[in-house]
């Protein structure tokens, strides 16, 4: 970075470098101290906003450290609303004939406190629930107490799950059994029959149409879930037969996540809603079209097709939706249906922010050494690499490197043949990074830069290291090469001055984040600032509240992290609702079926042999199992 940038950096450039208004949606933004701050907008359509770094000081202080997991209530809120609002909107300008009923898919964040968070905010929208398993069900039945909102049943059901459902009916709660399978038809006819309770029946159906993004294997012909037409065609009959077609309410399907082109979005409503207008040919009732997921997030705050992106807007989503199903069920004189989505993603990725402290750095630059030069008595080789990058021009960059990555791999061999000592080598290492780095510098000025130098920002980047578990906090970085915005909370009102990839604290060389949003397209590294002395420096990875908590898993054996859920009031303070500290090593430990006490047990006789065999004292005893005792109750992360 140019040094005059670095001197007038303000707020702006840090918003613009990190694309904070591109991916926020309204909801990050930064304020005038350089810190990340949650916009939220009144009832009066009057903005308030808090710094994450205030949300963070009073997790601290309340002894809820870093990592912390910050989940703000009032973006699930606001997201919920802004869902069924957008559809309300797109139904009344359209003329569209009948409502829009969401239900959030459990899966997609199962915790407590979130599910209950969605049934309350989305009591006044009548949002319901969509269960996948029988565990789901349950939780759903519990949670949700509105009999005016829906719970679709998705995924296998054996005759346990439907038998639930179908009581659950009695008690008014309005449950859909879809279809996934042709073989789920005779349980739930069976079922239905010895209950004596008129189920509501949904189809799910296998759409041929194919969408782009990364889930694309959901749908088309070998999608895992799903009738086909000759299925959908058998149930019907078979429903029939057993006097129940009047039970066939609800089409299905589900086209995949993250959806990033409303082309495909709009294609699988209209092949749908064909099927629909045919069951309804059919004589049965029908009444609801379930759309399913797939309304993506811009992680990437591009607006473009790409897989971590959307090319629309909500506002096209629910309009797009609307005018395709008018547009078909009309010609065919068909009622308009319910419409139902199934939205998780969208829903809840904005609420949940990890924040975690950076540990330590590591730097490829060379390396002080006192009592170590270069002198005419050393190798030759040594001597050329000093000369090679003695001679570094702007108009020699890629001749300099070539000819100093060759005499340092000769200085390399020549080590391990035992011919230049370790303190030679020591310097050749140092002088070769030392011409790299001014080869970089002198980059940044080329015009063109040599197709063989262009990794040298990458490969000379720092490392930080962060007090995080990419495997339990944001595993999809991990497996699927996810994107999500990530960046400094704080300090933005300073240039950053470094480049670097992430490290985490497991000792998995997978453990990185390497990969990032820049400017326009991805980015190898990450603009960072350098640590100050005695000050924590603070990084958040955002939008990340959509299937990463409980794909997490204990790798090296971190756990769960501290978690905090905040509500903003609209006077701007914070109210910490709810605080679940992260597991300790003791509960890790029980998950992976030790037994801390037992563990306890083996470690007091350990220390009473050495007692015996005069290692330590007794008192050193009582302090050694004291260190024990405290490590096994302490937190699994880094702690300060
Ligand atoms: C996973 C899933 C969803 C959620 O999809 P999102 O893209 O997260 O909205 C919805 N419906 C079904 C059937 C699913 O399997």
């Amino acid at each position: 970075m140019k040094k005059q940038q670095v001197k007038d950096w303000t707020c702006e450039d840090s918003a613009e470098l990190y694309g904070i208004r591109n991916w926020g949606a309204g909801y990050f933004d930064l304020n005038e101290s350089g810190e990340i701050s949650v916009q939220l907008e009144g009832p009066n359509g009057d903005s308030h906003s808090v710094s994450l770094m205030d949300i963070a000081r009073g997790a601290t202080e309340r002894g809820l450290g870093m990592p912390l997991l910050l989940r703000i209530e009032n973006l699930l809120d606001a997201q919920i609303a802004r869902i069924n609002e957008t559809f309300a909107r797109a139904i009344h300008d359209c003329g569209y004939g009948n409502v829009f009923r969401g239900v959030f898919p459990i899966k997609v964040n199962q915790q407590c406190q979130v599910i209950e968070e969605i049934a309350s905010a989305g009591r006044r929208f009548n949002h319901g629930l969509e269960a996948g398993s029988k565990a789901e069900l349950i939780a759903a039945l519990s949670i949700l107490d509105n009999t005016e909102s829906l719970i679709v049943c998705n995924g296998y059901k054996d005759e346990e799950f439907i038998n639930l459902g179908l009581q659950a009916q009695r008690l008014g709660v309005q449950v859909f059994f879809v279809v996934e399978t042709p073989s789920e038809v005779e349980t739930i006819i069976r079922c239905a029959e010895r209950e004596q309770v008129r189920p509501n029946i949904g189809a799910r159906i296998k759409l041929a149409s194919k969408v782009g993004g990364y889930w694309n294997a959901t749908s088309g012909d070998r999608s895992i879930f799903g009738l086909g037409s000759n299925d959908l065609i058998a149930m019907v009959d078979q429903l029939r037969s057993h006097n129940m077609l009047d039970c066939l309410k609800l089409l299905h399907y589900h086209l995949g996540s993250q959806v990033p082109n409303i082309r495909d979005i709009r294609t699988g409503v209209l092949e749908a809603c064909r099927y629909y207008a045919d069951l309804v040919e059919e004589g049965a009732p029908m009444g609801y079209l379930d759309l399913g997921g797939g309304l993506a997030v811009d992680y990437d705050g591009s607006k473009t097709n790409y897989t971590h992106s959307k090319n629309y807007s909500l506002d096209e989503y629910c309009v797009d939706v609307v005018e395709a199903i008018m547009g078909t069920l009309d010609s065919e004189g068909v009622a308009h249906p319910v419409i139902i989505t199934e939205s998780g993603r969208a829903t809840v990725a904005y609420s949940s922010v990890l924040l975690f402290d950076i540990l330590d750095t590591t730097r490829f630059e060379p390396v002080e050494l006192e009592h170590t030069r270069i002198s005419e008595g050393d190798h030759q080789m040594l001597l050329n690499l000093q000369d090679a990058v003695g001679s570094i021009t702007p108009k020699n960059l890629q001749e300099s490197y070539n000819d100093a990555l060759y005499y340092r791999d000769e200085v390399r061999s020549l080590y391990l043949h035992g011919q230049v000592s370790l303190r030679e080598r020591a310097n050749a290492e140092n002088l070769f990074l030392q011409g790299s780095q001014e080869i970089r510098k002198l980059l940044d000025e080329a015009e063109e830069i040599p197709a063989d130098l262009q990794a040298l920002p990458e490969v000379l980047s720092d490392i930080y290291y962060a007090n995080m578990s990419v495997f339990q906090s944001v595993p999809d970085i991990w497996a699927i090469d996810q994107v999500f915005p990530l960046l400094p909370v704080h300090r933005l009102d300073e240039a950053p001055t470094r480049s670097a990839i992430i490290a985490d604290i497991t000792c998995d060389c997978d453990g990185k984040i390497d990969r990032f949003i820049g400017r326009e397209k991805e980015q190898k590294t990450l603009p960072l600032h350098e640590l100050k002395n005695g000050e924590d420096y603070i990084l958040g990875t955002f939008l990340i509240g959509a299937y990463q908590e409980t794909l997490g898993d204990l790798h090296n054996l971190f756990g769960d992290t501290n978690v905090v859920s905040v509500r903003i009031q609209e006077d701007g303070s914070i109210d910490f609702s709810h605080e679940i500290h992260g597991d300790s090593i003791s509960d890790v430990l029980s998950y992976v079926e030790y037994q801390p006490k037992a563990l306890f047990e083996r470690f007091r006789r350990l220390a009473e042999r050495a007692v015996k065999q005069g290692l330590i004292t007794v008192a050193q005893r009582k302090q050694i199992l004291q260190t024990y005792t405290a490590s096994m109750s302490g937190y699994t992360y880094f702690e300060k």
